[in-house]
């Protein structure tokens, strides 16, 4: 038996107008007779179909849960801020939609934490039916990532996860605009741990994560937490410095020899390589550029424009 406590459900969810009584009732079986007490907090990120309705339903027949729609779309992250920020209990849970983070993790979860710990990650098994090409991505990702960055993640790891209230203050301390969750929480500390779960497919719908999306959120992620590729600029900028000065020197001594020809191919190696290398830093400094614009701005992180009370 669980002490007495208030668990915070916490969902971010766009488009999910199908999936949304089916999380309901899906997170009230797994609780079932547990005589845990929760609220369900669902964030609509500013859905164009019938999302809201169906939340503003569920919660004018169970006063547990809490509807909150967002002024537009702000993306999975800022959604799930913008729930986090309005939970209310001693233990919050976050989890998606769609019903790939089931609901029957919960109580494994919940008991996790109980033994000591402030915040239970989740990773998930190696499922088929999860595309190859999105595999193969995401696992390039995280290895990129971890050589990268100074904070690790764990290949498969999710935004389904619990946390205590201490740990998810520290999480909402944080300031800035670009919140790549899952870096954040390795990067916060305290005492974590973790749990494998099997993804099942989605109740209803498609992945909302196109690969320009998950592109956006992989820059996002890596220019957030490694500076390392504008020192790796700084360095490529010394090979090709180097390599100049090398052939400065060969081209002094072919000319003193007298034995200097039109050189045009040579220049335009030169001119092309050096050109390249160029764009290609400025483009990274651009990114980090285009962060600190964006931080620099300090707008708020989400609208909310309507709650179900
Ligand atoms: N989501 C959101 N805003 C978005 C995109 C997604 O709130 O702009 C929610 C979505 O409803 C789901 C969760 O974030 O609950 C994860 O999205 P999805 O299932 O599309 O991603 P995947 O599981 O394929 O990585
Ligand atoms: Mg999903």
């Amino acid at each position: 038996m669980h002490p007495a406590f208030m668990l915070s459900i916490v969902v971010p969810a766009y488009l999910e107008e199908n999936s949304i009584r089916h999380l309901y009732e899906s997170i009230l079986g797994s609780l079932n007779r547990s005589g845990i007490e929760f609220e369900l907090i669902i964030v609509d990120d500013g859905s164009s179909d019938h999302t809201f309705d169906r939340i503003r339903e569920l919660s004018e027949q169970d006063d547990r849960v809490l509807g909150i729609r967002l002024s537009r779309n702000f993306g999975h992250q800022a959604a799930l801020l913008a729930g986090l920020s309005e939970a209310r209990g001693d233990r919050i849970l976050m989890m998606d939609a769609d019903g790939q983070h089931p609901p029957s993790m919960i109580r494994p979860l919940l008991d996790k934490l109980e033994e000591g710990f402030d915040i239970v990650n989740t990773v998930r098994e190696d499922t088929r039916d999860a595309g190859f090409f999105k595999k193969r991505s995401s696992k390039l990702f995280y290895r990129i990532f971890n050589m990268l960055s100074d904070v690790k993640i764990v290949s498969n790891s999710s935004d389904f996860r619990i946390m205590t209230r201490d740990a998810l203050e520290a999480f909402l301390s944080f300031q800035e605009q670009n919140r790549f969750t899952r870096g954040l929480i390795s990067w916060m500390g305290f005492k974590q741990a973790s749990l494998p779960y099997r993804a099942p497919e989605r109740f209803s719908g498609s992945s909302k994560y196109s690969l320009r999306r998950m592109s956006r959120l992989a820059f996002a992620g890596l220019t957030a937490f490694s500076s390392k590729p504008l020192r790796i600029s700084t360095y490529l900028g010394l090979i090709v410095l180097t390599l100049g000065i090398a052939y400065a020197i060969y081209t002094l001594v072919v000319y003193l020899l007298g034995k200097s020809n039109p050189g045009w191919a040579s220049l335009m190696i030169t001119f092309l390589v050096l050109g390249g290398t160029q764009l290609l830093i400025l483009g990274i400094i651009g990114e980090y550029l285009a962060r600190i614009f964006n931080e620099s701005k300090g707008r708020p992180h989400y609208f909310i424009e309507r709650r179900t009370r």
